[in-house]
């Protein structure tokens, strides 16, 4: 079945630059911005710029480029809020939920990255 993409959603508006954001990072294909209401004291989403519903649906039909773009967003934001695992920082969880069962509220494919405390193995 076809990923049906709503323009309507928040990040849409984000993206179109209807509403504002907290912008942590810009790339030519990703967005990445601090959560309205963070659950740790760094607490950014990273977004392709794209119209992806979901993970699957970014990982299925997103181009190389998009792709690569949106993997060294990631990094540079662990870098930026300084939250790398591999170089001495304490690292951070990355998270993303994915349509009914992942209680996805937001249908624009979102990576919550979240540093600062220890983060449980679960969030629900
Ligand atoms: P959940 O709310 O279950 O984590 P999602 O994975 O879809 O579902 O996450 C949506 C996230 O978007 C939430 O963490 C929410 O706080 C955040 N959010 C909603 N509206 C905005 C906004 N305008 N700016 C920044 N973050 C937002």
């Amino acid at each position: 079945m076809a990923y049906v993409y709503d323009t309507t959603n928040i990040f849409a508006r984000i993206l179109r630059g209807e509403i504002p954001n907290r912008t942590v990072l810009e790339t030519e294909h990703t967005l990445a911005f601090r959560d309205i209401a963070p659950k740790a004291p760094d607490h950014v989403l990273v977004i392709p710029k794209g119209a992806y519903v979901t993970y699957d649906h970014f990982c299925a039909e997103a181009s190389e480029a998009e792709i690569v773009d949106f993997t060294r967003a990631v990094a540079a934001v662990v870098k930026l809020i300084g939250a790398e695992a591999h170089s001495g920082g304490k690292g951070f969880r990355a998270i993303t939920n994915a349509g009914e069962n992942g209680v996805q509220e937001v249908p624009h494919f979102h990576l919550h990255i979240l540093a600062g405390r220890c983060i449980g193995p679960m969030i629900c």
